[in-house]
């Protein structure tokens, strides 16, 4: 990517809200354009990166729809001509166990989760390579990289990182990088009315409290910018050490004293 700051243009699935906003915020901070996607209505935010200075514009994206996805990069080439970088942040969570999971719900979580970040670097891909190359960062989560109770978000999350791995050797020769990253529990709407499953999984977290979206925001910045031009098909967990120490954190907590 040879672009200057201000010509570099990134689309971000899910920026209506949650960590996708604070995504599309901090991109724009740093000088990027930003092309906002959601099924939800933008303009809150696209107002106030706009308002901050930056450039940005929206578009309606369901990430499970193809067509939607032909649709957005037309509105990518016609209103920035270029395309460097594509966060695909759109995820949904249904916290339903193994044997309450339906056939419906499995298929719509596989369909936003994992379905939506192939489309989008099918269709990215050619522009991001004829403007000069770029980064791509898929959304995982812990949940992909260990045993999760629900197994549609789980799998989900498991697939994404192999379509990650799989893109980044095919898309090398194009000069396009593709990462994952793997947030553990972070503050945002999706864990909503579950306090007594984050009060819980908390007690499993060696950092001692859940992540903040500025701290996973910070490490797409960095997957899309210079500093990781090295790194492709990796996967960044960023959890407050819940997975690489989880069990023996809460084990040493339970036996405090008698160890
Ligand atoms: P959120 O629910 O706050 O926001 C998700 C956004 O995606 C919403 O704006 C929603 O409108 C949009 N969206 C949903 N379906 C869509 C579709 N079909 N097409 C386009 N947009 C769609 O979620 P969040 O917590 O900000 O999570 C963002 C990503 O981070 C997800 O992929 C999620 O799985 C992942 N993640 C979250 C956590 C966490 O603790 N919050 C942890 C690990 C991973």
């Amino acid at each position: 990517m040879s672009e200057s700051p201000e010509q570099r243009v990134v689309l971000v699935t899910g920026a209506a809200g949650g960590m996708g906003a604070g995504h599309a915020r901090t991109l724009a901070a740093a000088g990027w354009s930003v092309v906002l996607a959601d099924v939800a209505d933008c303009t809150p935010v696209l107002d106030e990166i706009v308002a901050a200075g930056a450039t940005a514009s929206a578009v309606s994206l369901d990430v499970t729809d193809r067509t939607q996805w032909d649709d957005a990069l037309e509105h990518v080439r016609a209103t920035h001509g270029a395309l460097h970088g594509l966060v695909n942040n759109a995820g949904i969570s249904r916290r339903l166990r193994f044997m309450d999971t339906t056939p419906d719900v499995w298929r719509q979580v596989l369909a936003i989760n994992l379905d939506g970040p192939f489309h989008g670097t099918q269709v990215c891909a050619p522009l991001m390579r004829d403007s000069g190359g770029g980064s791509i960062v898929n959304i995982s989560s812990i949940a992909g990289q260990i045993g999760y109770f629900s197994p549609s978000y789980s799998t989900s999350k498991w697939a994404l990182r192999g379509l990650t791995k799989s893109a980044a050797g095919e898309l090398a020769a194009w000069g396009i990088r593709v990462n994952s990253v793997h947030p553990g529990l972070v503050e945002t709407p999706l864990l909503s009315g579950s306090d007594g499953f984050v009060a819980s999984a908390t007690a499993s977290i060696p950092a001692g409290r859940l992540g903040r979206p500025q701290e996973v925001s910070d490490v797409v910045a960095f997957l899309l910018g210079h500093g990781s031009s090295y790194m492709t098909g990796a996967e960044l967990t960023v959890d407050g050490g819940l997975v690489s120490n989880g069990t023996y954190h809460r084990i040493i907590e339970d036996m405090e004293g008698t160890l």
